[in-house]
C-alpha cells in the first residue's frame, strides 16, 4: 500500500499540491480575517498570488500566437475548414444548451421570487448601452494596431454629460419657497429655511469610443488564425515563420512546465487573498445566496452531467479519466478566475496526460478561450432572469428566447479574464428592456461564482478538444505525414 501510495503521489504530486493550497489558502483566507489585516497588509499578502497571475499573463500572448500559427498552418486547408467548421458549430451548440440548462434552472428554483427592489442599494449607473457593447466587440476582432492589441482592448466610454436647469426665462430668478421661523428642538433659536424648487440638472450620458487595459485577445486570436490559414497555403515559403511559431510553441510549454511548480504556492495567496478582500459575508442577502445557488446548480448539471456524457456518446471514452486528467487546469481556473490565464496549464494538461493530438490542441483550445464559456452564458441567462424576478417583470416566451441568444452571443464577447461576464450582461438586460443598474445587484457574489463559471469554460474547451480530436482522427491519422515540420522537441 506504502509504495502505491508513493507511486501516486509521484504520478499526481503536482494535482496533489494544487488541491492542498486550495483548502490551505481557504482556512488561511478565513483565520486571517479575523485578525482584521489593514488593506496595506491585505495587498503585501497578495503578492505571492500576483507573481502567479503575471507568470501566467506572461505567457499568453505568445501561446496564443504561436499555437494557433503553428497550429492552422501545419494542416492542409481541407483538414483546417473541416476542423474550423465543426469546433466553432460544436463551441455555439454547447453554450446555447448551457444557457438551455441556466433558464431552466432559474425557473425552476425562482430564486428572486419575492424579492423586493430594497435590493438595489448599491445603484449605479449604465456602464454602456448594448448597441455599444455590440460595436466593441466587432472592433475588438479587427484591431486598428497590432501592438496595441497586446495590452489594449477596446472599451466604449460612457460619460455623464451635466445640462443645466431649464427655467421659464434667463433672467427669473432660481424659484424658490423661503419658510420662516422654525424653532430648533431644545432650543429658543429659530432659523429661516429655504426650499429650492429648481428642477435637478438633467444628466444624459455620452458614448465615444475608447480603449482599456487588457489584453485584446479576441483580436489576436482572429489575426494569429489567419495567419496561420495563410501560411499553411503559401507551401514551402512559409516553412520558416512556421519553423520559427513551433520551436515558440514548444519553448512556451517548457517555461509552463517549469512554472507550474511555483504556482500551488501562489493559489494559497491568491485565494487566502480574496477572502481577505471580500464583504461580509452574512451581508448577502437571502434572495442573493438563492441565485447563487442557482448558478452553482445550473454550471454543476452542465460541467458535470451534460458535457461529460456528450464526450460519452461520441468518443464512447470515460469522461471521468478525462477529467482527471484536466484537474490542474481546473484548479487553477478556480485560482485565477480566468480561463485566458489557464490557457498554458490547460495545454499541458491535454497534451501530457490526455494525449491529445497537439495540432487540434493548437487550434480547440486558444479559439475556445475566447469564444467558447459554456459557464459564463449559463449564468448571464441565470443573472437577468433573476433580475426579472427581483423586479416582478413576467417575461413572455420571446424575451426568453432574445435572452438565450444574446447570453450565448454576450458569452462570446466575453474575454477570458475575471468578471469579464458582468460587462457584456448589459447586452443581455438590454436586450429585454431589464435595467442595467441591477447588474449591481449580483456584484455581491459575482467574484465567487466567477471561479466556477470560469472552471466550465476550461471544462468546456477541454472537452471539445477531446471530441475534435475523435471525430477528426481519420484527418489526422490521413494528415500525420503532412505537418511541415517534426516537433522541435529535443
Ligand atoms: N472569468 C471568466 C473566464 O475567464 C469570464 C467571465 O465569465 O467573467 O472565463
Amino acid at each position: 500500500i506504502l509504495a502505491r501510495g508513493r507511486d501516486l503521489c509521484k504520478r499526481n504530486g503536482l494535482l496533489i499540491l494544487s488541491v492542498l493550497s486550495v483548502t490551505v489558502g481557504c482556512l488561511l483566507g478565513f483565520f486571517l480575517r479575523t485578525r482584521r489585516l489593514s488593506p496595506q497588509e491585505i495587498s503585501y499578502f497578495q503578492f505571492p498570488g500576483e507573481l502567479l497571475m503575471r507568470m501566467l499573463k506572461m505567457l499568453i500572448l505568445p501561446l496564443v500566437v504561436s499555437s494557433l500559427m503553428s497550429g492552422l498552418a501545419s494542416l492542409d486547408p481541407k483538414t483546417s475548414s473541416r476542423l474550423g467548421i465543426l469546433t466553432i458549430a460544436y463551441y455555439l451548440w454547447t453554450t446555447f444548451v448551457a444557457v438551455i440548462v441556466g433558464i431552466l434552472m432559474v425557473s425552476i428554483i425562482h430564486p428572486g421570487g419575492a424579492a423586493q427592489k430594497e435590493m438595489t442599494e448599491q445603484s449605479g449607473k449604465p456602464i454602456m448601452s448594448s448597441a455599444d457593447a455590440l460595436l466593441d466587440l466587432i472592433r475588438n476582432m479587427f484591431p486598428a494596431n497590432l501592438v496595441e492589441a497586446t495590452f489594449k482592448q477596446y472599451r466604449t466610454k460612457t460619460t455623464p454629460v451635466i445640462k443645466s436647469p431649464k427655467m421659464a426665462s434667463e433672467e427669473s430668478p432660481p424659484q424658490q419657497i423661503l419658510i420662516y421661523g422654525i424653532q430648533e428642538e431644545n432650543s429658543s433659536r429659530v432659523q429661516n429655511f429655504a426650499l429650492d424648487l429648481t428642477p435637478p440638472p438633467e444628466v444624459v450620458y455620452k458614448s465615444e469610443p475608447d480603449t482599456t487595459e487588457g489584453m485584446n485577445v479576441l483580436g489576436i486570436v482572429i489575426f494569429s488564425a489567419t495567419m496561420g490559414i495563410m501560411l499553411g497555403r503559401m507551401g514551402d515559403s512559409g516553412t520558416p515563420l512556421v519553423s520559427f511559431c513551433q520551436c515558440l510553441n514548444e519553448s512556451v510549454m517548457k517555461i509552463v512546465a517549469v512554472a507550474v511548480w511555483y504556482f500551488p504556492f501562489g493559489i494559497v495567496f491568491l485565494i487566502a487573498g480574496k477572502i481577505l478582500e471580500m464583504d461580509d459575508p452574512t451581508a448577502v442577502r437571502k434572495k442573493l445566496g438563492f441565485y447563487a445557488i442557482t448558478v452553482v446548480c445550473g454550471l454543476v448539471v452542465h460541467g458535470l452531467f451534460i458535457l461529460p456524457l456528450l464526450y460519452f456518446f461520441i468518443t464512447k471514452k470515460n469522461p471521468i479519466v478525462f477529467i482527471r486528467g484536466i484537474l490542474q487546469a481546473l484548479l487553477i481556473a478556480l485560482a485565477t478566475s480566468s480561463s485566458s490565464a489557464t490557457l498554458p496549464i490547460t495545454f499541458k494538461c491535454l497534451l501530457e496526460n490526455n494525449h491529445i493530438d497537439r495540432r487540434i490542441a493548437r487550434f480547440v483550445l486558444p479559439v475556445g478561450a475566447t469564444i467558447n464559456m459554456d459557464g459564463t452564458a449559463l449564468y448571464e441567462a441565470v443573472a437577468a432572469i433573476f433580475i426579472a424576478q427581483v423586479n416582478n417583470y413576467e417575461l413572455d416566451l420571446g424575451q426568453i428566447i432574445t435572452i438565450s441568444i444574446t447570453a450565448t452571443a454576450a458569452s462570446i464577447g466575453a474575454a477570458g479574464i475575471p468578471q469579464a461576464g458582468l460587462i457584456t450582461m448589459v447586452i443581455v438586460l438590454t436586450s429585454v428592456g431589464l435595467p442595467t443598474d441591477d447588474i449591481t445587484l449580483i456584484i455581491a457574489v459575482d467574484w465567487a461564482l466567477d471561479r466556477f463559471r470560469t472552471m466550465i469554460n476550461v471544462l468546456g474547451d477541454a472537452l471539445a478538444a477531446g471530441i475534435m480530436a475523435h471525430i477528426c482522427r481519420k484527418d489526422f491519422a490521413q494528415d500525420a505525414g503532412t505537418e511541415k515540420l517534426p516537433p522541435c522537441e529535443t
